[in-house]
């Protein structure tokens, strides 16, 4: 469960686990603001959670069916490459630990045709 008063910051990534198990998955949460939430004191005690394109997916959620996702490698580093030189591929997967026989380090993937670069950035 989210703690609203100690985990909570608007538009961070929870997981649903809630009643409606079709719209379980990963949503940014912000407070709800609708009449039947709002709180004078303490603004809204429940949550809204918006899909990536910011549409509403459920409203008036309880704290108690969302947690917090963590936050998968917030901080990838800027050297991905624009285009694979192989097959002009524009899509990279980061791996902070790729193997590519020689040592392990962070790299770029090619999605395409697994063309590696070493990323140099952190
Ligand atoms: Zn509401
Ligand atoms: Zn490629």
């Amino acid at each position: 469960m989210l703690n609203p008063l100690t985990d909570f910051e608007p538009g961070m990534l929870v997981r649903y686990h809630g009643t409606l198990t079709e719209h379980h998955g990963v949503y940014s949460a912000h407070l709800c603001t609708c009449r039947r939430c709002d709180h004078p004191a303490y603004g809204s005690g429940r949550f809204r959670l918006l899909d990536e394109n910011g549409d509403v997916i459920v409203s008036c959620v309880r704290a108690k069916s969302i947690t917090p996702e963590p936050v998968e490698d917030d901080t990838l580093p800027d050297d991905e490459p624009d285009q694979c030189p192989e097959c002009a591929a524009t899509v990279f997967d980061f791996d902070p630990n790729h193997d590519d026989g020689i040592s392990i380090g962070p790299a770029w993937l090619c999605t395409g045709c697994k063309w590696g670069v070493r990323s140099v950035g952190t």
